[in-house]
């Protein structure tokens, strides 16, 4: 086991003149040009008087030299913080104070109005750098040695500190090792069958873990290529597929190109891999994918924490509506969520994991971190899943948006199945509305298709005698498109923020 994670994956570079990166403006960026600017910024950061441990915090446009910043800095032995592009200057200003990074860089557009955050964090540095690579950390790298000596790092040590996008409550900084990410890396490498032949289309932000982790340590240590794209365009991607491999994504990129009439199985024919995941992907997305194009799309589950936990196997069946088996190495349960006890097969329950991929805890809370892992080292995720009898895991929801309604518990993906099996629905979402008898009750918030006069009477008499009188929505909204994050997430607290209360009664 190596230990430190650049060294381990340039341990396995392919030839130097590989392309590893190319830019939409046709640049193709070779390994050995990945490992000189890699080096350059790792010199960058030492000469700003970075140590082993000091945290370099990032909130920039996606760019190659991002990445190069990213690796620069696990080179030098620094922590790497990304940061959501989105976030204003008063939520920067609480990661800064939290983490106290020795540098901060950020797009020179925003330096100015950032500068009453990075003073009240008394941040020692602040560089820029924009969507074109450059500024003020590129300068400082350009005329360095394209050499550097990693500094070394044991497997606990952090690479990275990834803020949770935490809905409630403050969010917490997700503390991630090396051994996190090689373990993982190598996981996916082997499990998806990541080769030096295989071109990545990257359309993901890489200030999170799917694109920033998931995306790049694995094509890096497969030795393949990316083809690094600054945001999802369906007719771009489309465009790229003739000469590409494989594709991570969320669901909304697998929703957006089927909407696309040039998604086609002639389009499609030279990839060999299409993944999905960070939000769960509606069974019946993959059933139209594999129906335009022929592939079955694989699903996967993971977390800022845990790094990836499960996939659908590459080989056997990629069940829709599951994300398959834990990883090699990674133990995944299922357990009462109150008393911890473990619940047999076919049960809904906390998912639980623990393995090489999980994190080490949350940055300075130390209470947080202990709630959050069981005593024999299984961290809690917070979601609620089941294994079926073929050993595939099903992802049920997140605990918080569970509905108890009358004391029963009410899954909402088992309503938003029922609903979005209905002709004329889109996709659909069900939140729990406080209740003066009940607590909560079920209530659904429904996206028809364009032509569709579907109404609340027909759904109610569609779904009475499918589901138990408890668990039929009390109220059903309809809206053109649900609220998601960046990540395709639907943002139920949203919902429940702007329905919960109109709905009570
Ligand atoms: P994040 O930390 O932003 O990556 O979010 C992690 C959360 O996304 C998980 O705890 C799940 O709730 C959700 N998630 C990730 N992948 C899937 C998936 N394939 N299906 C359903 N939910 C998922």
């Amino acid at each position: 086991m190596a230990a430190h994670l650049y060294s381990e994956i340039s341990s396995r570079f392919p030839e130097r003149s590989k392309t590893a990166f190319e830019t939409q403006d046709g640049g193709k960026h070779a390994y050995a040009d990945v490992d000189a600017g890699a080096a350059r910024m790792a010199g960058a950061l030492a000469a700003l008087g970075v140590q082993p441990g000091d945290r370099v915090a990032v909130q920039v446009e996606k760019s190659l030299q991002a990445v190069l910043l990213y690796l620069g800095c696990v080179r030098a032995g620094a922590v790497f913080l990304p940061l959501n592009t989105a976030y204003t200057a008063a939520e920067i200003e609480y990661f800064l104070s939290d983490a106290e990074p020795r540098v901060f860089v950020c797009d020179p557009a925003r330096k100015d109005e950032l500068a009453g955050a990075t003073n009240a964090a008394k941040v020692a540095h602040v560089e820029t750098l924009d969507a074109n690579g450059r500024g003020s950390i590129a300068e400082r790298a350009r005329f360095l040695p394209p050499t550097f000596d990693d500094v070394a790092r044991g497997p606990d040590d952090l690479a990275g500190i990834l803020y949770t996008s935490g809905t409630t409550g403050r969010s917490k900084g997700a503390m991630i090792t090396h051994e996190n990410l090689a373990s993982n890396a190598r996981a996916l490498v082997e499990g998806w069958r990541f080769t030096r032949d295989d071109v990545l289309i990257h359309a993901l932000p890489i200030y999170h873990t799917h694109g920033l982790f998931v995306a790049i340590n694995t094509l890096l240590m497969a030795g393949g290529s990316m083809i690094f794209l600054p945001k999802f365009d369906a007719g771009q991607v489309l465009s790229h597929m003739p000469r590409a491999t494989s594709m991570m994504g969320v669901p909304t990129f697998y929703t957006r190109l089927l909407q696309h009439a040039g998604l086609t199985q002639e389009a499609t024919a030279h990839m060999r891999l299409f993944i999905s995941g960070s939000a769960p992907l509606l069974a019946e997305t993959h059933r139209e994918w594999r129906a335009r194009t022929g592939h079955a799309i694989l699903e996967r589950y993971g977390m800022t924490e845990t790094n990836m936990i499960t996939s659908n196997p590459y080989d056997g069946d990629r069940r829709p509506g599951t994300v398959g088996f834990p990883l090699p190495g990674v133990s995944l349960r299922i357990a009462d969520p109150e008393s911890g006890a473990v619940l047999p097969a076919g049960e809904i329950g906390m998912i639980e994991v623990k393995g090489p991929n999980v994190f080490k805890g949350y940055w300075r809370m130390p209470e947080k971190t202990a709630a959050e892992f069981r005593p024999d080292g299984f961290f809690i995720t917070g979601d609620l899943g089941m294994i079926d009898r073929r050993d595939y895991v099903h992802i049920v929801g997140r605990g918080k948006d569970l509905v108890i309604s009358g004391g029963f518990n009410v899954y909402p993906k088992e309503i938003e199945t029922e609903i979005d099996a209905l002709p004329g629905v889109v996709e659909s979402a069900v939140i729990g509305a406080p209740h003066r008898d009940f607590g909560e009750s079920v209530m659904a918030v429904v996206v028809r298709t364009k032509d569709s006069t579907l109404d609340e009477a027909t759904i109610a008499r569609a779904l009475y005698g499918r589901l138990a009188k408890f668990k039929l929505p009390k109220k059903i909204v309809f809206v053109d498109d649900l609220p998601r994050n960046t990540m395709g997430k639907v943002q139920k607290n949203v919902l429940r923020e702007k329905y919960g209360t109109i709905f009570s009664d």
